[in-house]
């Protein structure tokens, strides 16, 4: 099964073209960046203004939460309030649990998105072969009057799977796994194309990077062997704010784009939604540079398995490589906080470590002759290629194809002035080696002074954590909010961080609602979830603990029940 031409050349998986109003997306358009309002989809004047400052920003297409069919009515308005004023922009309405609500959603604007997981009620418990099939007859009757809609409107579907709401059928048949993710999307292409219904974009999204960039993965490669060429829509949920949120998404989305996989992009963040326009739009411009680079000639490892993560066999040297976690190396000689494993200099190289730096292009016979004889050199991997990601990862077959067990440091130097810039090429460039399961460590330079020390350092835990290899911070997941949210979420996720930033081996989430909140937070330790206006209720993993709390009274009820489990220490 293969989800790319090769893993060490960018090319773009060329898709079908769907048409949303006047935007045509996927095949050879531009990649379109896109994101989705907070406001009450009712009110008319705020919905307008928001949509109007995304598409100042760039954005693309505008989503609204879209929970009742006065809310699809609603759009009518705001899509006729913005052609009056010239806005050609395409609104998507996000549908959840209603059918009948995206019915009449895409009676009114351009695309509609429905999840699968949530489509059709299922029931709890197993599923016989027959019921299985049962319910996806149910799928198809239900289905069949939206399809007969988008067509005589013109309007394009999103099928918009999250790995927090897969059906319980699906759950039952394949687990909560990325081959669960894949199949419960090409259950919904089925349905479409067998009513000759093609103006279609997928998208599978999680907030673990691992399992989001593994099941668009195995989807593309699915499809590839169906001769499916569905447009993709890549994001990473939940992803948070500030340097986690952006490190996240650039990590998921980066590694996908790097691929050539995805046709729009949305970053979540849980920030005023224009701000994620430009965050998205550099993550592309930066991937697209790699179009018709110098090819790559490389060999890959036989028994390489993208589809499921397995960490390179490293030999052990002190603190690096073999089972350990990668480290952080630093060049600085300063304090920075977390500490980074390894100061390095080249008097240090001399005391503690043989490094040797090297690139794919210096690996020839007589370099692989020598460090199989010498598996105690540390190899500092760099690329000047302007497809970083394809030539260390030829490097890493290579190694893989000849048994060598070097532990090996991922190297980048860039030359930013802008910390958010070097955050995302530093996040998609190495995210995507160490998803793979390549890296012992990774060291960030930057030609730049305007970028301190402890900001590089901060990133630098910020990826490796970011692409689940090693936990040195407490993780949020946080929802981007939408028309459903119950409380100021960038307000109440900053006071939940500043109350638990302490909590490094937790998983926090902070939910804008009861109604997906629970669902999507996935493999969150506890959570914070808006349960009614002022009101939160508060997770133990999926399980409800305390019910309607008054908001005021929340966090610290949240910090009592994380004591009283004993995990705050
Ligand atoms: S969890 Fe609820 S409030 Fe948050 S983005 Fe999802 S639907 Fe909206």
């Amino acid at each position: 099964m293969h989800y790319c031409k090769t893993f060490f050349n960018y090319n773009r998986r060329l898709s079908e073209v769907a048409t949303i109003g006047k935007l045509h997306l996927g095949g050879h358009y531009p990649i379109r960046v896109q994101s989705m309002a907070n406001t009450d989809t009712n009110n008319l004047e705020e919905s307008v203004s928001q949509a109007e400052r995304i598409m100042c920003a760039g954005g693309e297409l505008v989503r609204f939460t879209t929970q009742g069919v006065r809310e699809a009515k609603s759009l009518a308005q705001i899509a006729q309030t913005l052609r009056a004023k010239g806005l050609q922009v395409p609104l998507v309405a996000d549908v959840h649990f209603n059918p009948a609500v995206a019915e009449e959603a895409a009676a009114h604007i351009e695309k509609v998105r429905i999840n699968p997981g949530n489509f059709v009620a299922g029931h709890d418990g197993d599923y016989s072969d027959l019921e299985y099939l049962q319910e996806i007859e149910k799928i198809r009757a239900r289905l069949q009057p939206l399809i007969q809609i988008c067509k005589t409107n013109g309007t394009a579907l999103r099928i918009g799977v999250n790995h927090g709401s897969l059906a319980p059928r699906i759950v039952n048949r394949y687990g909560d796994t990325p081959a669960g993710l894949a199949a419960s999307c090409l259950e919904f292409v089925r349905l479409c194309h067998e009513s000759n219904f093609h103006n279609i974009v997928l998208s599978i999204k999680a907030s673990n990077t691992l399992v989001m960039v593994q099941a668009v993965r195995l989807l593309v490669a699915q499809m590839n062997e169906q001769g499916l060429q569905c447009p993709l829509h890549l994001g990473v949920t939940e992803a948070g704010n500030g340097e986690e949120g952006r490190i996240k998404s650039a990590v998921g989305i980066g590694t996908l784009l790097a691929d050539g996989i995805g046709d729009t992009i949305r970053v979540s963040l849980s920030e005023e939604p224009e701000m994620e326009i430009p965050v998205g739009r550099q993550l592309v411009d930066y991937i697209s540079l790699r179009q018709n680079h110098v090819p790559i000639e490389a060999i890959a490892a036989p028994h390489f398995n993208p589809f499921n993560y397995h960490r390179r066999n490293s030999h052990t040297v002190k603190q690096i490589g073999g089972m350990q976690p990668p480290v952080v190396i630093t060049t600085s000689n300063e304090e920075l906080f977390p500490t980074p494993d390894i100061y390095w200099d080249s008097e240090n190289d001399n005391r503690n470590y043989q490094f040797c730096t090297l690139s794919y292009s210096k690996l020839n016979a007589a370099v692989l002759e020598e460090l199989e004889a010498n598996p105690n050199y540390v190899i500092l991997l760099q690329s000047e290629h302007v497809n970083p990601v394809g030539e260390m990862r030829a490097f890493f077959h290579t190694l893989l194809r000849h048994n060598i067990t070097n532990a090996v440091i991922l190297c980048r130097t860039y030359n930013e002035n802008n910390l958010e810039a070097l955050q995302l090429k530093a996040a998609a460039d190495l995210g995507a080696l160490l998803l793979d399961g390549f890296g012992d460590g990774i060291l960030i330079t930057n030609n730049n002074t305007k970028i301190s020390a402890q900001d590089i350092n901060s990133t630098a835990f910020a990826i490796l954590q970011a692409s689940r290899v090693r936990m040195s911070r407490t993780e949020y997941i946080a929802c981007p909010s939408c028309g459903r949210t119950l409380f100021d979420l960038q307000s109440t996720l900053n006071r939940v961080k500043a109350e638990t930033s302490h909590l490094k081996n937790l998983k926090i989430a902070v939910m804008g609602c009861i109604v997906n909140g629970p669902g999507e937070m996935a493999d969150a330790d506890y959570g914070y979830v808006g349960a009614g206006k002022g009101k939160v209720s508060l997770y133990r993993g999926m399980e409800c603990i305390e019910k309607n709390i008054p908001e005021e009274l929340a966090v610290s009820k949240l910090l009592e029940l994380i004591h009283t489990d004993g995990r705050d220490s």
